[in-house]
C-alpha cells in the first residue's frame, strides 16, 4: 500500500496518564492492521516524556508519528505532576478546538502522510469531535472508563432532573443517603447513588464536575461510534444496555493483553509512561514466596492526607506480610509524604518502596498475590489480565463503581472505607490472602484472567470487535 493511500487515525487521548496509555494501546493495534499513526500529546505531557524517556520517546517510527497541541492551562511551577482535573477539563474544552482544527488541517496536506480517514477522541475531549465532523472526518469515542462507569456518567443529568443531586447539604454524604438503590439505570440493577461516579456527591447545582462530565457523557451520542476497553462477558447486562443506546459500540478489551499479540514489533518501544519506571524491584520480586508479595500502588492521581498514608503504613507493618509500595512524590496532599523511622525500622527487609514501577510487570509477576489499589480502570484491568485479587479504596470518578463491580459482581475485591484503619487494613490484607473470601477471591481472579484472554485470542469477542472496528473505520462515513 502506498504511504498516502493508507487509512490515517489521529488519536487523542485526555492528557492524563490512564488516558494516554489506553488510547496507546488501540493505536498499537491500528498501525498493525495498517494505519498510519499521529498520536497527540499535550505539550506539556510532551515536556514531561521528554524528560522522563528522552528524544527516543517521541521518535516512533515512519509511520507512526507523534504531534502536541496545548492545553490552554498557563504554565506551572512543577510540571513534572498530575495536572489539577478540573482545570484541566475546563482549559481544554475552552481552548483546545482551534489548536486541534489547525492541525487536523496541517495533517491533510503534509507531504508524506496520508490523508486523516478518522479521529479517536477520549471520552472527556469532546470538542475534537465536533472539529473533525465539521472537516467531513469520521470521529469514534474512545471510553477509556469502564462501561460501567460510563452508564454512571450518562445518568448524570437524569439524578439532577430526578432530584437526587445536588446533594440537600453535606449531612447526606454521612447519613445514609448514598445507599439509595437507583433501580432505573440500564443493565445495572442493585446499583447505588455511592456507585454512582463520586462528582454527583456535591451540594452545588452548578458544580462543574457534575456538568462537565455528564455532558461529555451525552456528546459521545453524537460520535459515530465509541470503543471501550472492556470485554462484553465482564460487563455483558451494561454493556447491552449501551448497545440500546448507541449504534455503533465496539468492546474491544482488554487492550493490555490484545495489544501484546497485535501490536508490531518495532511499535514495541513506544511508551507513553510520563513518570519514569524503577525496574529495580524484580530482583526483589524474584527473592519472594509465589503469591505472597500486596503490591500497593493507587494510580497517577490519587492524593491522600499524611494521617491516612500513615493507617496504610502501619496496616502494612502490623499485617507481617512482604510489600511492594509505589509512593508518587506528589501521592500525599500539603507536606511532603514522610513516614516515621519506627515504620522503616518494623518492616525493613520486608518492605520495598519505589516512586514509580512497571505496574503491569510487576502484577504478573509470581511472587505478587495481591493489589491494594485505588480502583482506576487501566489498574482494574491490568489486576483482572494478572489474575491478583484487590483490596479497593476507591478515590475518585468512577473507581467507585469499577470498586463496586470488583467487590459485588466478579467477587474479585474487598472495599477499605475511606476512613481508612491500620486495624482495617491489616484485617482485609489477612482476609484476601489467607481466609476463606480470599480462596474464592483467587479462585474468580483466576477465572476472569482466562476470560479476559479468552475474550482478546482470534475468535474471542473482543478480537472480533476489533476486525468490525477496521473494517467500519475503513468504509464508514461521517
Ligand atoms: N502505572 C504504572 N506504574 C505505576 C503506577 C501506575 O505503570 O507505578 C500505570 C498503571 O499500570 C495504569 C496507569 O498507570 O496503566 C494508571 O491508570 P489507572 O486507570 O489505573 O488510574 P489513574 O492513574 O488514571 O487514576
Amino acid at each position: 500500500m502506498g504511504s498516502n493511500s493508507r487509512p490515517h487515525a489521529v488519536f487523542l487521548p485526555y492528557p492524563a496518564q490512564g488516558h494516554v496509555t489506553p488510547l496507546l494501546q488501540l493505536a498499537k493495534v491500528l498501525h498493525a492492521r495498517g494505519f498510519f499513526i499521529t498520536y497527540v500529546h499535550s505539550e506539556y505531557n510532551r515536556r514531561r516524556l521528554l524528560r522522563s524517556r528522552g528524544a527516543g520517546a517521541l521518535a516512533g517510527l515512519d509511520d507512526f508519528r507523534f504531534e502536541a497541541i496545548p492545553d490552554g492551562l498557563p504554565p506551572s511551577a512543577n510540571d513534572d505532576v498530575t495536572q489539577d482535573i478540573p482545570a484541566l477539563c475546563d482549559a481544554l474544552s475552552r481552548s483546545a478546538a482551534a489548536p486541534f482544527g489547525d492541525l487536523l488541517a496541517r495533517l491533510n496536506s503534509a507531504p508524506g502522510r496520508p490523508p486523516v480517514t478518522c479521529v479517536v477522541l477520549d471520552n472527556f475531549m469532546s470538542f475534537a469531535q465536533r472539529v473533525a465532523n465539521g472537516m467531513g472526518i469520521l470521529a469514534l469515542v474512545f471510553c477509556t472508563m469502564s462501561a460501567c462507569g460510563f452508564m454512571g456518567y450518562l445518568q448524570f443529568m437524569e439524578l439532577m432532573d430526578r432530584g437526587y443531586v445536588p446533594l440537600k447539604d453535606e449531612s447526606f454524604l454521612t447519613n445514609g443517603y448514598l445507599d439509595t438503590v437507583l433501580d432505573w439505570v440500564p443493565g445495572m440493577p442493585g446499583i447505588r447513588l455511592r456507585d454512582i461516579p463520586s462528582f454527583i456527591r456535591t451540594t452545588d447545582r452548578d458544580d462543574f464536575m457534575v456538568h462537565f462530565d455528564g455532558g461529555e457523557a451525552q456528546n459521545a451520542r453524537h460520535a459515530q461510534g465509541i470503543i471501550v476497553n472492556t470485554f462484553d462477558e465482564l460487563e455483558q447486562d451494561v454493556v447491552d444496555a449501551l448497545r440500546r443506546e448507541f449504534p455503533r459500540v465496539y468492546t474491544v478489551g482488554p487492550l493490555v493483553t490484545s495489544v501484546k499479540t497485535l501490536a508490531r514489533p518495532d511499535a514495541a518501544a513506544i511508551s507513553g509512561n510520563l513518570w519514569k519506571e524503577d525496574a529495580s524491584c524484580f530482583r526483589w520480586l524474584d527473592a519472594q514466596r509465589p503469591g505472597s508479595v500486596v503490591y500497593v500502588n493507587f494510580g497517577s492521581i490519587t492524593v491522600m492526607t499524611p494521617a491516612q498514608l500513615a493507617e496504610f503504613a502501619w496496616g502494612l507493618a502490623s499485617c507481617g506480610r512482604p510489600f511492594l509500595w509505589v509512593i508518587r512524590p506528589d501521592l500525599v496532599t500539603g507536606e511532603k509524604a514522610v513516614l516515621p523511622e519506627e515504620f522503616f525500622a518494623e518492616t525493613k527487609g520486608r518492605g520495598l518502596f519505589l516512586n514509580w514501577c512497571p505496574q503491569e510487570e510487576v502484577l504478573s509477576h509470581p511472587s505478587t498475590g495481591l493489589f491494594l489499589t485505588h480502583s482506576g480502570w487501566n489498574s482494574t484491568l491490568e489486576s483482572i489480565c494478572a489474575g491478583v485479587p484487590m483490596i479497593c479504596w476507591p478515590f475518585f470518578a468512577e473507581q467507585m463503581t469499577n470498586c463496586r463491580y470488583a467487590c459485588a459482581k466478579w467477587d474479585i475485591g474487598l472495599e477499605i472505607d475511606n476512613n481508612v484503619t491500620k486495624e482495617e487494613v491489616a484485617r482485609l490484607v489477612e482476609e484476601a490472602m489467607d481466609g476463606e473470601k480470599g480462596r474464592d477471591m483467587n479462585a474468580k481472579a483466576a477465572m476472569w484472567k482466562e476470560k479476559a484472554v479468552a475474550a482478546t485470542e482470534e475468535g474471542g469477542a473482543s478480537s472480533v470487535n476489533i476486525d468490525r472496528l477496521v473494517g467500519f473505520l475503513l468504509e464508514g462515513s461521517v
